[in-house]
């Protein structure tokens, strides 16, 4: 099991030179269960899995510095639920630049994001959510479950962030990211169709959950046609939450008895 989380860690994490989604560089079978035996659990980060602070923002800032010159409006902008291309696309939009001077350079301020949290990484006030370690080595533990990320994040920033709270990257066998697609109710299906790619077989939709923070995970959910479970760990409180209408609501992660039942039932 380790090798092949290895295995995985390399495909989610250097796609460089891991060739690409259509064309692998090795044929990759995860494991002989079947996905009708399995349960997939597409977890976001920030405000899921462990809180940022505002380090994030401090990277982002030094990124559009760096890349543009300007920062937009960074300090009121709200990035709940947003992509990393949605949030430059609109602060550098904001800011004035016109489009093309945005999209020529979006590139190059993802490499810059993701450079600045690495160099940050060591330092961050960042903190893993309540329960989350227990609930990640349980989840790891039972062949059942089939972790990922879909997240907002820029995908090469998101090892450094998941290092900096002491949680294996190499836990989430695959993912979507938002330095992919610019519209976070896109990620859920490439997500999966990268695991249907992986494991030889189209992921039903009943068989995956999103997990996440904002109402804005529960709308790529729905796009996809995915359950969700909402935890009111980030920004938004349990009443803000439930005007969107998750099929489940928490208050953290942290009752992992009763969690178990939710994933092991959804
Ligand atoms: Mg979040």
């Amino acid at each position: 099991m380790q090798i092949l989380s290895n295995v995985s860690a390399f495909l989610l994490f250097n796609h460089k030179t891991a060739g690409t989604d259509e064309n692998p560089p090795f044929p990759v079978r995860i494991e002989a269960m079947g996905i009708n035996d399995k349960r997939v659990l597409l977890f976001d980060i920030d405000g899921t899995l462990l809180d940022p602070a505002d380090e994030g923002v401090v990277c982002l800032r030094r990124a559009l510095e760096d890349v543009y010159g300007v920062t937009g409006p960074i300090e009121v902008y709200d990035m709940a639920g947003k992509t990393d291309w949605q949030i430059v696309t609109d602060l550098m939009t904001l800011a004035g630049l016109d489009p093309d001077a945005i999209e020529s350079r979006r590139l190059d301020a993802f490499t810059a994001y993701a450079r600045h949290v690495e160099i940050a990484a060591a330092s961050f006030r960042m903190r893993i959510l309540p329960g989350i370690q227990t609930l990640l080595d349980r989840l790891a533990a039972e062949e059942e479950f089939i972790l990922g990320l879909v997240t907002g994040n820029v995908r090469e920033a998101v090892p450094h962030k998941l290092r900096a709270v002491g949680i294996d990257p190499g836990l989430f066998r695959f993912g979507a990211f938002g330095s992919e697609h610019i519209d976070r109710n896109t990620l859920p299906a490439l997500a999966l169709y990268r695991l249907g790619q992986m494991l030889g077989e189209a992921i039903p939709p009943e068989r995956a959950l999103v997990i996440g923070d904002t109402p804005r995970d529960v709308a790529c959910a729905r796009h996809a046609g995915l359950k969700v479970l909402s935890v009111a760990t980030g920004r938004y409180d349990r009443q803000a939450l439930s005007v969107h209408h998750p099929d489940y609501l928490m208050d953290d992660l942290s009752e992992v008895k009763e969690l178990l039942k939710i994933l092991k039932e959804f």
